[in-house]
């Protein structure tokens, strides 16, 4: 997630004229409820591990509600828990119906006593008539209806500008960091990773996205107002929090090399064409610099009209607010450094948040802390004369020395983050330029090529996986042997 603009603000000032109006963020919260952050009253109790959601989504921007229905394949663990109960999230919607059926058993369905929302802790509480049994494998199909959000979950917004206007319209979901649980009822914690299928249902003259490639579209449903479904195909596992769709009348630009699309409202794809030539070469460096492969096969981004971040990272999907992604003057490089940071800076959590991501939000920092040095550091192999790794000091590092002066500044890792409210106050400048100097320490006292040794053996041992700092710390002490002898030489 690309949230405040000191980045932009700060090299403007060095390279280029201030224009105050585009570092002017936004940062508009949606209401939340208040929580007792002492306790871990949120946390999720353990029942069923979800491993595959099929998500079945009807959006409706005229009368801004959706409904849907989900299955989550699921398996209980060895330790034999006795709990007659599946605690899951679910947030402002309306549940139609419930229905669990333990599958080890040859398809048994199992009796439901009654199923309950609660909004604090945002949970949906189903009571079986009988306990879980351990090791076994469950199907747990839920219907509900939402409506959209102000800003997050599901959403809408309009083009308004003084193009063709086609684009009109546009349904999009963004759910970080919690509000995946306002559109279907999930395991929205980001260590409960599991594959999705995707399944979205539009208008003809509409096109729908999601985080994995096409797989087939319907013919007309007629139970839904004859819109058609488009199904994705099945996605690695991922976090909840990544999941996304966008249902508008787009048209893209596509580099077939890259399998790179990028999605505008009709009339600006020429815009568009400086973020694909972006993109691909900065997909080839992270490959080589990584030595893990882009892993989708993939990657759309859309520029949208507004988002509640500046940009957000989903996996396979990344969004834009338009003026981010989509330069119409080649000659202002205002302009296209804007829009270089933050691809560079989405392009950069493909591999640092999605592939590998921080198993609670306390580690958030190492989602954004590397997104926010890679952002320089990956640019300035294509843009040297930028010199960015000399910007980096002077927007990263004094914006972390004078947050860092406060009384409310806390450590890169905090130990109390419970609630939505202590999930939001952790996307602060501590998590991104606190986290990206930290990164940049160890780049410069480990040696450029030991610490590309340890990240690549981070991000390999780590794939698909969710982790804390240990794994970090693991990964760059393999190379200790080799850095205590370099530190003797010198
Ligand atoms: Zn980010």
């Amino acid at each position: 997630m690309y949230l405040l603009s000191w980045t932009l603000a700060a090299l403007l000032v060095v390279l280029s004229s201030v224009d105050t109006t585009v570092s002017a963020v936004p940062l508009t919260w949606p209401t939340l409820p208040i929580f007792d952050a002492d306790n871990d009253a949120f946390v999720l109790p353990e029942s069923i591990n979800p491993t595959q959601y099929i998500v079945n989504l009807v959006p409706d921007i005229k009368s801004k509600k959706f409904h849907g229905e989900v299955n989550i394949l699921g398996q209980t663990d060895d330790t034999g828990f006795e709990v007659n109960r599946i605690v899951l999230n679910a947030d402002d919607l309306k549940v139609k119906s419930v229905q669990l059926v333990d599958l080890t058993e040859g398809a048994r369905e199992v009796q439901i006593k009654n199923f309950v929302l609660k909004r604090i802790p945002q949970w949906l509480v189903v009571t079986l008539a009988s306990n879980l049994s351990a090791n076994s494998d469950y199907q747990l199909r839920i219907k509900f209806e939402g409506n959209f959000g102000v800003e997050a979950g599901m959403y809408h917004a309009s083009y308004d500008d003084d193009y063709t206007k086609i684009g009109g319209d546009v349904a999009f979901t963004e759910f970080q960091t919690t509000y995946a649980r306002k559109v279907f009822p999930c395991w929205d914690e980001p260590k409960y990773k599991a594959s999705f299928i995707m399944r979205v249902a539009r208008y003809p003259q509409q096109i729908s996205l999601s985080n994995m490639p096409l797989k087939s579209t319907s013919v007309p449903d007629p139970h839904e107002d004859n819109r058609v479904w488009d199904t994705f195909e099945e996605s690695p596992d991922m976090s909840t929090y990544l999941v996304a769709m966008v249902v508008a009348q787009l048209v893209s630009v596509h580099d077939p090399v890259h399998n790179l699309s990028i999605w505008t409202q009709p009339g600006r794809q020429e815009g568009a064409q400086y973020a694909l030539n972006l993109t691909g070469q900065l997909m080839d460096r992270m490959d080589q610099y990584t030595g893990i492969p882009y892993t989708l096969p993939k990657l759309d981004q859309v520029a949208l009209p507004k988002l509640r971040h500046q940009a957000m990272e989903h996996w396979g999907v990344i969004a834009f607010s338009e003026r981010f992604l989509v330069v119409d003057d080649l000659n202002s490089l205002k302009q296209k450094q804007q829009v270089a940071f933050h691809i560079s800076h989405e392009l950069s959590h493909q591999w640092f948040g999605n592939l590998v991501t921080m198993e609670w939000w306390n580690y958030v920092w190492l989602n954004e802390g590397f997104a926010e040095f890679f952002q320089y550091f990956l640019l300035d192999m294509l843009e040297p004369t930028w010199r960015l790794m000399e910007i980096f000091v002077v927007n990263e590092m004094q914006s972390m020395l004078t947050h860092d002066s406060f009384l409310f500044t806390h450590p890169v890792t905090m130990s109390k983050v419970r609630s939505v409210v202590d999930i939001e106050k952790v996307f602060d400048s501590v998590s991104y330029c606190k986290g990206g100097a930290l990164v940049r320490m160890l780049y410069h006292i480990m040696t450029p090529d030991l610490f590309q040794k340890a990240i690549r053996d981070y991000l390999q041992q780590n794939s698909l996986k969710s982790v804390t700092e240990d794994e970090l710390w693991d990964s760059l002490s393999s190379v200790q042997t080799e850095l205590n002898w370099i530190c003797r030489l010198t």
